[in-house]
């Protein structure tokens, strides 16, 4: 495996590589749900690149950049375990140097869910995503259902710009019992930790209701609402039942697919979660086929 930390080594590297490419962007303190993109990028490419970055401008002032979890030397070894073939870590500065002023900003589906709480979030995302598929010129690139308006909002980026590649979802990897792998969940204390698990079971409670027969979004907003109440130590931000492709929130029943997604604050971090319903779409090509090919 090798570490490229220049554009003009990931460059002339890229160069050399004939055959598909997949691509893993994230910004390290890795655990194994990011690994289990790396597993499905290496198991479908002929070369693997993971990039680590944490990106500042995908920050709000108030947010964590700074605290960010950052173990470069750790995530370097299980990607080497896992057979990664190179890692790209550039700096802020490489990637915005001075004068830097060009940003994507997709319309729509950036307006709700995380993009109504973290304004600018989704800008610097979309930003610093399509410079990398510029830089990497991937086959395909792997992300995380965890980020579900990611995967839309990114998806959307490509199609509108015409991007030469496939974007690959790939299932929320959890602990055994139910809370959904993130790097800010380092943050928790133990009590913290246990009471992190109300947002999975929130989202089963309305899965087990929408298994039952219930089609409105109202009533399942209100359950997992009720669930996530009965935790002291969780501070709801917002909790969703929306359309998973517009993201346009669900206010009539329906018997097509939906996106529950919820965000609490349990302690300091802000953890977020969601589940396509049904429950069957939660596999490794749920989300692909709920947003089809239009
Ligand atoms: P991050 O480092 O948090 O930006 O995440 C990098 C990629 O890993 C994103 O595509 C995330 O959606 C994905 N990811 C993060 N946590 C998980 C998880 N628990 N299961 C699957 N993918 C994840």
């Amino acid at each position: 495996m090798k570490i490229l930390n220049t554009i003009e080594a990931l460059r002339s590297t890229r160069e050399g590589l004939v055959g598909h490419v997949g691509l893993v962007p994230t910004m390290g303190a890795l655990h194994e749900g990011h690994l289990s993109l790396v597993r499905m990028a290496r198991a479908e490419n002929d070369y693997v690149v993971v990039t680590i970055f944490v990106n500042p401008t995908q920050f709000g002032p108030n947010e964590d950049f700074n605290s960010y979890p950052r173990t470069l030397e750790h995530d370097i070894a299980l990607l080497e375990q896992v057979g990664a073939d190179f890692v790209f870590t550039p700096t802020p500065t490489m990637m915005y140097p001075d004068g830097f002023q060009t940003y994507v900003h997709v319309e729509q589906v950036t307006q709700g869910l995380e993009g109504g709480h973290r304004p600018g979030h989704f800008r610097g995302v979309t930003t610093v995503v399509l410079k990398l598929f510029n830089l990497v010129q991937p086959t395909v690139a792997y992300f995380g259902q965890k980020d579900a308006q990611q995967v839309v909002v990114i998806r959307r980026m490509v199609r509108d710009l015409n991007v030469p590649l496939k974007i690959q979802p790939v299932p929320t990897v959890r602990e055994a019992d139910g809370l959904a792998l993130s790097s800010r969940n380092v943050y928790l204390s133990d009590e913290e930790r246990s009471a992190a698990t109300v947002l999975h079971r929130a989202l089963q409670h309305a899965a087990d209701l929408y298994e039952r027969g219930e089609r409105h979004p109202n009533v399942l907003r209100d359950a997992m609402l009720t669930l996530l109440a009965s935790e002291p130590l969780a501070q709801v931000d917002y909790v969703s039942v929306a359309h998973p492709m517009t993201l346009n929130e669900l206010t009539e029943p329906t018997d097509s697919p939906m996106l529950l997604s919820l965000t609490v604050q349990v302690g300091k971090p802000r953890l977020l979660d969601n589940m396509l319903l049904p429950r069957e779409l939660n596999t490794m090509d749920g989300l692909y086929r709920v947003l089809g090919n239009e």
